[in-house]
């Protein structure tokens, strides 16, 4: 028997690498949760996007509620530090924190992300953060570095193969300007 793994999805991209990756060695439930996405409309699209993944993968998926305020709430004070930085890191805290209480309540030993095959997420804030999750919850996580051998590329191609939509910024209002800003200059 596989052992369980509640696998935190932030984009159907990430998920489609993660899961093709996971699915032999772990039997994997989807769980989308991302207050941290603007606007609500691309929020809906990752989120119709994430769903379609899953059934094309026969995968069990859930997501939780969509509260953008929970987001503000955890990044109050650090609006003003860069992609990568100190608000990046209670964004994940906030996400895997979530994982990590529904994988309890689940009844299912461990967690992780698919959130690591991007090469602007940092592994060691992830991992740290998953990690005081999972202890904050009685549940293990289960670190992946999925940007090695080459996965964001890869995770690009099968997107494109499956026909999954792919964002251009990571998801925030503030990446959001900050990517429309980049594309200016
Ligand atoms: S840039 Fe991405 S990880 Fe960082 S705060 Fe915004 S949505 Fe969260």
């Amino acid at each position: 028997m596989k052992p369980k793994l509640v696998l935190h999805i932030c984009c159907a991209p990430d998920e489609a690498y993660a899961v093709d990756l996971l699915k032999d060695s772990y039997e994997l439930h989807c769980f989308f949760c991302n207050p941290n996405i603007f606007p609500k409309k691309e929020y809906e699209l990752r989120l119709n996007e994430a769903k379609k993944c899953a059934t094309i993968y026969g995968v069990p998926f859930t997501c939780d509620d969509y509260i953008p305020e929970l987001w503000t709430k955890a990044v109050s004070g650090l609006t003003h530090t860069q992609e990568g930085g100190t608000r990046c890191r209670a964004c994940f805290l906030l996400r895997l924190c979530r994982t990590a209480e529904v994988c309890a309540g689940l009844g299912w030993p461990a967690f992780g992300t698919v959130m690591s095959v991007s090469p602007h997420k940092n592994v060691l804030a992830l991992d740290e953060t998953g990690n005081l999750s999972a202890v904050k919850y009685g549940v293990s996580y289960v670190p992946f570095n999925l940007k090695k051998k080459d996965g964001f590329r890869k995770s690009i191609e099968l997107s494109h193969k499956l026909g999954l939509y792919r964002q251009n910024y990571c998801g925030c209002e503030l990446s959001y300007w900050e990517c429309k800003c980049r594309d200016r200059w």
